[in-house]
């Protein structure tokens, strides 16, 4: 079988930045998409969110940012396809990694094992983000809830909630940005376990760097990476003021339970509600990492930079600190000088490759 230098898997900001910098630096390497066209999560985003209403999508690299007012699950996923074409990127799709694990022989090498087959490397970048893996925190009575619920991951905008009286569950982004389109349209209820932080200043870059060393410090030292909006804060948008006006933005403290038609309030209270809306977040989809098992005992993977310190074939890039887009265009670069600094210490790629 065909050694590689290294593989990377998934094709989203994270993995397109690596895949750029690994081949000016002359590895060699593949990409592994799960997904069958290009975009990365982008490309699953539901449809009303237009690129106004992104938070920023930074360029890649050698790259002019993704601009346009269409939908991003649109304007994204065709910058991703030019950008793929233009640099020649050798991307593979659809090819789902089921895991990767090391190949037991006294190689060094690793096993990256695909619905498409097995490959051999020495080195692998794991880019895989956290779309694939919505969660939904277990509640008291939640299969026995007779309403639809949704979860951010398959919102099926506004319309669906019409007539619908909704609890929106989660204090972050996406549950700001959802109530401003459903409160609009039905009678909302906001549900979050801690009280929102609302941010009234202009976000300064202090803020935004706080944010990115809060998480950064929480991986180096092993733990889960955590949100970053607990530094950062909520806003509103002009886009939201509707649903505030309408109330939409009047917290409640997290209901006990779920019941047949409605939530049990934490003083007893039943409150009645005919659909819920998860906004509560997503996990890194680090599962096929398992075998490898990097995870510290304090439920996270420890990270010095983006190289895993238990396995330093293996690089994390769009994990923690950089799971945002600006973040994880710079992780790729740091990643393929990781990877090339790894492979020179092992004499398999020349210094000046
Ligand atoms: C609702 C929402 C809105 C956001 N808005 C913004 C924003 O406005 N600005 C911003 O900077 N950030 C935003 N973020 C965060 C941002 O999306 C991410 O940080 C960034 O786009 C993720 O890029 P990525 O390459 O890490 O992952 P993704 O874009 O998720 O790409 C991962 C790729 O890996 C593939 N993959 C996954 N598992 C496997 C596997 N086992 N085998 C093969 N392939 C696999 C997937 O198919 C996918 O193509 C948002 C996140 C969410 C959830």
């Amino acid at each position: 079988m065909e050694v590689l230098d290294a593989v990377v898997v998934g094709a989203g900001q994270a993995g397109l930045s690596t895949s750029f910098h690994l081949r000016r630096r002359g590895v060699e390497h593949v990409v592994l998409d799960g997904d069958a066209a290009p975009g990365g999560a982008w490309q699953h985003r539901w449809d009303s969110l237009t690129m106004r209403d992104v938070h920023g999508v930074a360029a890649l690299p050698d790259a002019e940012a993704p601009t346009g007012d269409g939908p991003a699950n649109l304007v994204v996923p065709a910058s991703f396809a030019a950008y793929e074409r233009d640099h020649q990127l050798p991307v593979e799709r659809p090819v789902t990694v089921r895991r990767v694990e090391d190949a037991g022989d006294g190689s060094g090498l690793l096993v990256v094992h695909t619905d498409r087959g097995d490959l051999r490397t020495r080195t692998l970048v794991s880019a895989t983000g956290t779309w694939t893996r919505p969660f939904v925190p277990s509640y008291p009575g939640r299969d026995t809830f007779v309403g639809p619920q949704w979860h951010t991951h398959d919102y099926p905008g506004p319309e669906a909630f019409r007539g619908l009286r909704t609890a929106v569950v989660g204090g972050g982004a996406s549950a700001v940005q959802l109530l401003g389109e459903v409160a609009p349209v039905t009678d909302t209820l906001w549900f979050t376990r801690r009280p929102p932080v609302w941010r009234t200043d202009d976000f300064t870059p202090e803020a935004g760097r706080a944010a990115v060393a809060m998480v950064e410090d929480r991986v180096r030292r092993g733990l889960p990476p955590a949100s970053v909006v607990s530094v950062t804060g909520l806003v509103l948008r002009e886009q939201e003021h509707a649903a505030a006006d309408l109330g939409a933005y009047r917290r409640r403290a997290m209901f006990t339970a779920l019941e047949a038609d409605a939530v049990r309030l934490p003083d007893g209270t039943r409150e009645p509600v005919d659909a819920v809306l998860w906004a509560t977040g997503f996990r890194p989809a680090v599962g096929h990492l398992a075998p490898l098992r990097l995870r510290s005992e304090r439920g996270g993977i420890t990270l010095d930079g983006t190289t895993a310190v238990a396995d330093p074939r293996v690089q994390l890039v769009g994990y923690g600190p950089s799971a945002s887009t600006i973040g994880a265009t710079r992780a790729g670069r740091a990643a393929a000088r990781a990877v090339a600094a790894w492979l020179e210490r092992r004499g398999d790629l020349s210094p000046t490759g």
